[in-house]
């Protein structure tokens, strides 16, 4: 009896063995549905023997699929599962997240004209009969917008035999960009640097490069030169974007430069869309894609070019299920696939500059502002220069400020916290508000009267009494969040119009998108923001950037808190003056010494990472040497204490590596669960993944719902 070998996708940890009906042809990669338990499910036929199974408890492949996983993707799926310490089946999922793609494609519905006036006529009828009257086919909901009446009518209008269902097949989801469509005529590094990625793109092999410049050097118009490269040469391409869905600039930009937007992947496109942008992808319908980072998992075809944008953003971490860095995993993929991957950043992680640094990526560099300067940096010392208690905004800020709107500018304020304020107290008795499910205070929201937990989402009404000692208007906010600014400055700025970003504020993708592009127009004098403005935005009407609290990133004990303080305050400030010079920056902060804070005045970025890197190396951190960290969780804090006594009996004994914990982890309590961390430190050339399978296998299964996750490089602490 023929069998083969079936991965599904679910945390089993191997692959299972199904026999294949007569008649059927499966090779590895193919879609097939079969029976798990007692449900069906789509699996891909996986590589290698399958296992012996005795013959009465084999079960039968029910069916094979349109559609295949190509051997890159298989052995992508292997790579991640075995770097990550998860089963492939988990990693295959975010590879057959779309379970549509793999039927046959679904045609589209529309409506036409095809028979006589109905007998009863009303005027919403008469509308839709004037829209229609060309003769065209009409999309059901876009006609009944056109005509302003309800799908109802329309659906009447079917019944009376006056209009007629059509089926076409899909149009594209984007058309074909082109190459040619407007280069760009680039100044002479520019030029140079698109020279050299052009080279990476015809080699047709696998390289990396780290594309380094200062913000508005130019960097997006010089590796749009190399995706040019690769659809030139019949590749397709993937940039990788972080917060893609936020903006349309980017997309707006790619049309400017190639005549047509690429596809996008994120998770607020429509389920229908992401069907038929898999398929696109799958079958080389599409030639670029634009996406978060699970495009990463979209079946190229042809791939031929991967840029990962703001390379050392946080938001390609993916902390939760398969724990991965999508920047990492990009160059894994052009590796398997023997193509280019390139990385961009005005501020690149420790670890692509090392990587530059020891020759193993090639580093292309733009030193400068594309047709302007970089902004003026100024430290605002608050110990000696702030403002009155209970007030945020520095004297000199607010001058700053009041100078950019009146001279017709745009000004942005920037503080990287949401909401109103971080704690909430009661003045009479001290009680403060905490999440009852972390270890967490809860954040204060105004605008929608809630106090909040940023953690697990645990929400309250914010009380006008104590909950403790019953005292009326005794609670004070305690510090600033974005929201208590954005009502400082409408004092402080009476005719300002002033417009704020955070996504607490801003329900749907849309509505950002709009706001985004207000301060693009022009629209508002200040803008109040998040993180959320810091990345990647060019806003061509901002001269001036302040920065509220710059030192709250210091005070943790992660030892990325310098270079993240340092990568958000250089991104935030480089949005100011990205077209004219003059731009302007105020940082305001209670450590002017403070390393960080000088490289950002001086502009003396390779002083600050020559100092990062030596304090990496003297610590043996990355990339100067290997961690993971290991978390143990548990709703029940005994069982979850014990397991990692359990687990730290049985560390194995080896050279080169250093086992701190288990200690409490950071967050000691999320989502009601306690956690408990081991961190691992090891030598560069330590084999930490065999090693922790050993660990790992050693330990008793965990029991009482205590869960065991494993980050390997994790970012964040
Ligand atoms: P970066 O990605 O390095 O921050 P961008 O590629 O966004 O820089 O460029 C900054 C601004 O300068 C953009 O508005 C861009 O269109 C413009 N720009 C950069 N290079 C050129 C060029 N060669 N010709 C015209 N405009 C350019
Ligand atoms: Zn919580």
């Amino acid at each position: 009896m023929n069998t083969v070998s079936v991965l599904l996708p679910v945390a089993v940890d191997r692959a299972y063995t199904y026999s294949v009906p007569d008649g059927m042809e499966l090779a590895p990669g193919d879609v097939v549905v079969v029976p798990l338990g007692p449900r069906n499910m789509l699996g891909v036929v996986w590589d290698g023997q399958p296992d012996d199974v005795p013959q009465d408890k084999l079960r039968p492949v029910e069916a094979k699929l349109d559609g295949a996983i190509g051997a890159d993707m298989r052995r992508f799926v292997d790579w991640i599962a075995d770097y990550t310490l998860s089963v492939p089946g988990t990693v295959l999922r975010m590879v057959l997240r779309v379970p549509e793609a793999f039927g046959p494609e679904r045609p589209v519905s529309a409506v036409r004209l095809a028979g006589p006036p109905p007998e009863r006529m009303t005027s919403a009828r008469a509308r839709v009969l004037d829209v229609v009257g060309d003769g065209l086919s009409w999309n059901r909901s876009a006609l009944a917008q056109a005509a302003g009446v309800g799908t109802s009518v329309i659906n009447g209008l079917v019944d009376a035999g006056t209009l007629e269902i059509v089926w076409l097949p899909a149009a594209p989801v984007v058309p074909a960009p082109d190459p040619g469509f407007a280069p760009p005529v680039l100044s002479l590094d520019q030029a140079a640097a698109a020279a050299r990625l052009r080279e990476s793109v015809a080699a047709d092999t696998f390289s990396v490069t780290l594309i380094e410049g200062v913000t508005g050097a130019g960097k997006t118009e010089v590796y749009f030169e190399a995706v040019a490269e690769a659809l030139g040469r019949g590749r397709q391409v993937l940039v990788l974007v972080p917060e893609i869905s936020l903006t349309t600039q980017f997309l707006d930009r790619f049309e400017a430069r190639f005549g047509a937007r690429p596809a996008e992947w994120h998770s607020g496109i429509t389920s229908r869309l992401r069907e038929r942008t898999w398929r696109g992808v799958a079958n080389g319908d599409i030639r670029a894609v634009a996406g978060a980072r699970s495009a990463l998992f979209l079946p190229f075809a042809e791939p031929g070019l991967i840029v990962v944008d703001e390379e050392h953003d946080p938001a390609y971490k993916q902390e939760d299920g398969v724990i991965y860095s999508a920047r990492d995993m990009a160059v894994v993929r052009g590796m398997i696939g023997a193509f280019p991957v390139m990385l961009s950043s005005a501020t690149p992680s420790i670890e692509s500059r090392a990587n530059a640094e020891r020759g193993r990526y090639a580093h292309v560099v733009l030193p400068d502002r594309f047709g302007g300067s970089l902004p003026d940096i100024k430290a605002i010392d608050m110990r000696v220069d702030g403002p009155e208690r209970g007030r945020f905004l520095s004297p000199v800020l607010i001058k700053a400020v009041e100078e950019t709107i009146a001279g017709g500018e745009q000004a942005l304020l920037f503080l990287n916290r949401r909401g109103y304020a971080p704690l909430t107290l009661c003045r009479r008795c001290g009680f403060r508000f905490e999440c009852p499910n972390c270890s967490a205070w809860l954040v204060e929201h105004r605008f929608r009267r809630e106090l909040c937990c940023h953690h697990c989402g645990h929400t309250i009404r914010r009380p006008d009494r104590c909950p403790n000692c019953d005292a009326e208007d005794s609670l004070v906010p305690c510090g600033p969040g974005v929201e208590r600014i954005a009502e400082e400055a409408a004092a402080t700025f009476a005719d300002a119009r002033i417009l704020m970003l955070s996504s607490d504020l801003v329900g749907s993708i849309a509505e950002l998108r709009n706001r985004f592009a207000m301060v693009e127009r022009g629209e508002v004098d200040l803008v109040i923001g998040t993180q959320l403005v810091a990345k990647g935005h060019n806003f061509p009407h901002l001269a001036l950037v302040g920065v509220i609290d710059a030192d709250i990133g210091l005070a943790t004990a992660d030892p990325r808190a310098a270079e993240r303080t340092f990568q958000l305050l250089q991104q935030v400030t480089g949005r100011a003056g990205r077209h004219r010079d003059g731009g302007r920056g105020l940082i305001q902060t209670f450590d002017p010494d403070h390393p960080v804070m000088r490289a950002i005045v001086s502009g003396d970025r390779e002083a600050f990472y020559a100092r990062e890197m030596e304090q990496r190396e003297r610590q043996r951190l990355p990339p100067f040497g290997r961690l993971a960290a290991i978390v143990v969780s548990g709703r029940n804090q005994q069982e979850a204490v014990g397991h990692s006594r359990a687990l730290a009996r049985v560390v194995p004994a080896a050279e080169g590596v250093r086992v701190l914990g288990p200690a409490e982890a950071p967050l000691a309590v999320v989502r009601g669960r306690h956690r408990y961390r081991f961190l691992v430190q090891t030598s560069r050339a330590f084999e930490l993944q065999s090693w922790l399978r050993q660990w790992l296998a050693a330990a008793p299964k965990p029991r009482g719902g205590v869960r065991v996750s494993v980050d390997v490089d994790p970012v964040s602490f």
